[in-house]
């Protein structure tokens, strides 16, 4: 297979901060700030080529540690990063500051010997909270757009006077749109005007473990007292208590506790309250008391502006057309199109030129080749929503009007029309040969329906995130 990014002159060790820093994003995505604080924050790239990488370890205790747990997740970021995986070497930090004939910039940790714990607590990294927030996560950083301004304003409402607005607030919608981030911006713009309150934010199954890891070892009131004396928390992606019952009552105590404090909570899941299976209707009912509020996908305008934005941000300068065209072609995903703009960036920055349409493209092959894999079908559309009101498949494309058929039938017709490429006569062709007028009056119903009750609104909103997937 060909390099898709071929650096035709060595990268200057000077470059290496940068594509460094991009694989540090990927790695940080996938593990706790603690975890990274610990194995990465003194690791370097002391080399690279298009084959290869040496990343410079402060000990052997690294290096063994590193190849052991993280070697797949290493590769896959530097597959994501660069568009192609390379072979991971180590190597440690001589005393003169040079790998292998190759000057480092200097590390932030230069020890022959492994950290102890101890150690490690007192030196805590410059670009972390102590939160364990991402520090990219803010509001500033945050594109705000047709599809994601309710919910970035109750965000917002939210920080500026936590426990007072709304409570809880609800945040929902698919992968990848940013409802971690604005979680987490929360929580820094609390944190920054109130230095000494409690901000608590964590993942459901983070509760879930620390819940376990406390009946083991006979530390509830200690988890307990840390849970329930938060003054903000924040609780990221809580479909995953679904199915854990026992997680779900300690929780449903630590909501009620903080609830009744006057507390702020926030929560977030892939689904609305209303999509929940396996969850105890006590707790479904709670996370409906205060505000709920949708992150929908990006569209074209927003994902042009959130480019623009990241670009600046690494102060990269990209043509309108590279915009545009990773734009036009990375839709469902906020992630995602980060990702293609990191790859752009990363050749741009090695080879100090922009690649042309055509280097893009060969760039971001697999990313198109995934998106083209998810770009949705009308069939996909058809079958998932007939699952989902309970009606025959056959339904779709029949001419059967009753209102429990028509409706879902509208709604296929809609999403077929947002989400598909297809004209209104050919959505029409596949709804059992209905003419465009009928997809367009269909179009407009949903629409308008949706703006006014809120229960259609929800539904399809997730069917759309489900599709996404
Ligand atoms: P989720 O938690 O919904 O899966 P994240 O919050 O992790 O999604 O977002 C995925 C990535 O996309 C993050 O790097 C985030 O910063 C970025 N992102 C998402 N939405 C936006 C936005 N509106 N503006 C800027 N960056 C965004
Ligand atoms: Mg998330």
């Amino acid at each position: 297979m060909p390099a898709i990014v071929t650096v035709d002159k060595s990268p200057s060790a000077e470059e290496f901060p940068f594509v460094w820093g991009k694989i540090v994003e990927q790695l940080r995505e996938a593990m706790s700030e603690d975890t990274f604080t610990r194995w990465f924050n003194g690791v370097e790239l002391a080399a690279l080529s298009d084959t290869d990488a040496t990343i410079c370890v402060p000990s052997h205790i690294y290096q063994l540690w590193i190849e052991s747990n993280y070697l797949d997740l290493l590769r896959a970021s530097f597959l994501f990063v660069l568009g192609r995986e390379r072979k991971i070497h180590f190597a440690f930090v001589a005393s003169s500051g040079t790998v292998d004939g190759v000057s480092l910039a200097p590390p932030a940790r230069r020890k022959a010997e492994p950290v102890d714990e101890e150690e490690q607590e007192q030196e805590k990294p410059a670009r972390a909270t102590s939160y364990g927030f991402n520090p990219r996560n803010t509001f500033e950083a945050f594109v705000v757009g047709a599809t994601n301004q309710y919910a970035h304003a109750a965000c917002l409402a939210v920080a500026t006077q936590p426990g007072k607005t709304y409570n809880p607030l609800f945040l929902h919608g698919g992968v990848g749109l940013g409802k971690t981030h604005l979680m987490q911006a929360i929580g820094q713009h609390i944190h920054a005007k109130k230095k000494n309150a409690k901000v608590l934010y964590i993942t459901s199954e983070q509760f879930t473990n620390d819940f376990i890891d406390a009946i083991q070892n006979n530390t509830l009131v200690k988890f307990r007292r840390r849970y329930r004396q938060a003054d903000v928390m924040l609780i990221d992606d809580v479909q995953f208590l679904a199915g854990k019952e026992r997680s779900q009552e300690e929780f449903f105590h630590t909501f009620n506790s903080l609830f009744d404090g006057h507390k702020q909570i926030v929560l977030s899941s892939d689904r609305p309250p209303s999509e929940f299976a396996n969850l105890e209707a006590r707790l479904v009912s709670r996370f409906d008391w205060g505000l709920t509020a949708e992150l929908q996908p990006p569209d074209i305008e927003m994902r042009i502006a959130i480019l623009r934005k990241k670009a600046q941000a690494m102060e990269i300068q990209l043509n309108k057309e590279t915009f545009d065209y990773i734009a036009e072609r990375v839709r469902g995903n906020v992630r995602r199109l980060e990702g293609a703009l990191n790859r752009v960036a990363s050749y741009a920055s090695l080879n100090g030129t922009q690649p042309s349409i055509e280097k893009i493209e060969h760039l971001l092959k697999d990313i198109l080749l995934e998106e083209a894999r998810r770009a949705v079908t009308m069939e996909q559309i058809q079958k998932r929503v007939a699952e989902h009101f309970d009606v025959r498949l056959a339904d779709m494309t029949s001419k059967r009007r009753p209102a429990n058929i028509a409706f879902p039938r509208q709604i296929a017709m809609y999403l077929a029309r947002e989400m598909t490429k297809g004209s209104l006569s050919e959505i029409g062709d596949a709804f059992g040969g209905r003419d465009h007028g009928t997809v367009l009056h269909a179009h407009r119903l949903v629409k308008e329906r949706m703006k006014q009750e809120e229960k259609v609104r929800q539904t399809v909103g997730f069917l759309e995130a489900q599709l996404h997937r």
